[in-house]
């Protein structure tokens, strides 16, 4: 068994290349253990092959891209913070913890490393508040990608074990000593003094339940796997986008501080958002494909081609130009159809759970009774206030859902979309059962192995995860290397 790494990060996707290159940074020597290759062209379907009992959840298959990067190929790239008020739900602590503070504190920070000033909130609109939100520009998302293309190269302080399956784990004394994996070179131990569980929610937590829960007391064993959460998305209004009209307070997305600035109406546990299909439209499906190629590193000729295909609408593309320079604005394009889409947290249910069922695991993953719940209450505290802020705009717009309980329930089992943000599983706290997994991210009973990643999330939150993942990477990372 070779030297102990300083770190030995569990799972090489957004947060944990992050998480490797922060540490390496700070003179860490650092391992990353990957089951997916290091090249997007050979990634193949992710492992164990994931079943449904009722209701597929998109995003536990559709966001678990296996490849050293994991997801950052994939995503959007919006970065937005919890608000304080709300951060403490989702870490699962006291509103006064210690905890809490740190990780607000630590947003600004890595919006700064991935080259984002902070974006900031503007003040309230009625009832809800008007958040705007960074979204990274293609080519910075999938910046870990330059991490994957080192190819071979290897940093003797920052190794990494692609197409790695994990066999084993080895503890004593509440600490993991090394874990064994199976990859190209054969079978190797791996051992570290710390160690990272970053495999995504479905992942870290069947990892958890094969290898850690045997290290741990019995009651905080049964929880793992269970209270999964997302959040749901509907759309709730068609909103009638007239040429000409400027909504300068409200839509559409600028262009500023180094990334695009979104709008997004935010209230305690979800969000409103008005969602273009730009992507069908031209020129921005030209533009969206050539930016997605460059996310995804693609090679100089496929880019020159779609760089190229942009060009083949120059009217369009002028006038796109034209209102970029002049109004820092992105343009509407007419006929575009323009939805109102409700975004809010789904419930923490404990019948939500995964568990491993033979060579593979089944996700009991359904629309509960909280849900509905959550939604009509949504509807009813800020449809008013919502519509009267449309027709203030001179918007016209149709209303989706039915008014009433009944109909609205029945709206969102039809329609309820999940947004790739499931969580849950290693929850910090765990309500009314014996106790979380986790307390202050690392995991009860084996004290050096900490979990970043929205497993270990009590509730989704009103924000998308990953700034808030990185700012708890980036705080973990300040406390180990002062320790
Ligand atoms: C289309 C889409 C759009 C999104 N947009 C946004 C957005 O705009 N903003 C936002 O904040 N979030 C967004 N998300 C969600 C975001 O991508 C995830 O929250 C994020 O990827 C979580 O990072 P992670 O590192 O925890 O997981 P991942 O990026 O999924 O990485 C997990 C890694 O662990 C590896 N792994 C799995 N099992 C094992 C194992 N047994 N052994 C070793 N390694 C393993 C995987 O191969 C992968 O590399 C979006 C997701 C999708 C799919």
């Amino acid at each position: 068994m070779s030297e102990p790494f300083d770190l030995v990060v569990l799972g090489g996707g957004i947060v944990g290349v992050w998480t490797a290159l922060r540490a390496h940074a700070r003179g860490l020597r650092v391992a990353v253990v990957e089951i997916g290759p290091r090249a997007l062209s050979e990634q193949r379907a992710a492992q164990p092959p994931l079943r449904f009992r009722h209701r597929e959840n998109f995003g536990a298959t559709r966001a678990r891209n296996q490849v050293l990067t994991g997801n950052s190929a994939f995503w959007g790239g919006a970065l937005v913070r919890n608000p304080a008020s709300e951060l403490a739900g989702v870490l699962g602590d006291e509103a006064s913890s210690p905890m809490v503070a740190r990780i607000e504190g630590r947003y600004p920070e890595v919006e700064r490393q991935l080259g984002i000033e902070a974006p900031g909130t503007t003040p309230r609109v009625e009832e809800l508040d008007r958040v705007e939100a960074a979204v990274l520009p293609g080519r910075r998302r999938g910046l870990w990608s330059a991490y994957a293309q080192r190819g071979e190269a290897r940093d003797e302080r920052l190794a990494d074990f692609p197409e790695s399956r994990i066999v084993g784990l080895a503890a004593s004394g509440g600490r993991v000593e090394s874990v064994t994996v199976e990859g190209p070179g054969g079978r190797a131990e791996i051992s570290g003094r710390r160690f990272l569980l970053s495999m995504g929610a479905v992942d870290s937590n069947l990892f958890a339940q094969r290898f850690v829960a045997a290290h741990l007391p019995e009651g905080v064993r049964v929880e793992i796997g269970r209270r999964l959460h997302d959040h749901w998305s509907l759309p709730i209004a068609k909103v009638r986008w007239r040429n000409g009209t400027v909504l300068s307070d409200l839509f559409p997305p600028k262009f500023a501080r180094g990334g695009i600035v979104g709008r997004r109406l935010a209230f305690a546990q979800g969000f409103f958002h008005f969602v273009a299909d730009f992507d069908a439209l031209p020129p921005f499906d030209r533009v969206k494909s050539f930016l997605s190629a460059r996310q995804r590193s693609e090679s100089v000729f496929t880019l020159a081609g779609k760089a190229i295909a942009c060009f083949g609408r120059p009217v369009l593309m002028a006038s796109a130009g034209f209102h970029y320079l002049r109004r820092r604005e992105l343009r509407v394009p007419d006929g575009a159809e323009i939805s109102l889409v409700l975004d809010f947290e789904s419930d923490a249910a404990p019948e939500n759970a995964i568990a491993w069922e033979g060579d593979g695991a089944v996700l009991d993953w359904d629309v509960r009774p909280g849900d509905a719940a959550r939604f009509v209450s949504a509807l009813s505290v800020h449809g008013p206030g919502l519509r009267a802020t449309l027709n203030r705009e001179g918007l016209d717009f149709e209303w989706l859902v039915p008014e009433n309980a009944v109909g609205a329930e029945s709206y969102l089992r039809a329609h309820a979309v999940d947004a790739y943000h499931l969580g849950g599983g290693l929850q910090a706290r765990a309500g009314e059962g014996p106790g979380g997994t986790v307390a202050g991210g690392a995991i009860r009973g084996l004290e050096n192995v900490q979990v970043c990643g929205t497993a270990a999330f009590a509730r989704p939150g009103p924000a998308n995860p990953v700034l808030t993942l990185l700012a708890m990477a980036e705080d973990w990372l300040g406390r180990v290397s002062a320790g």
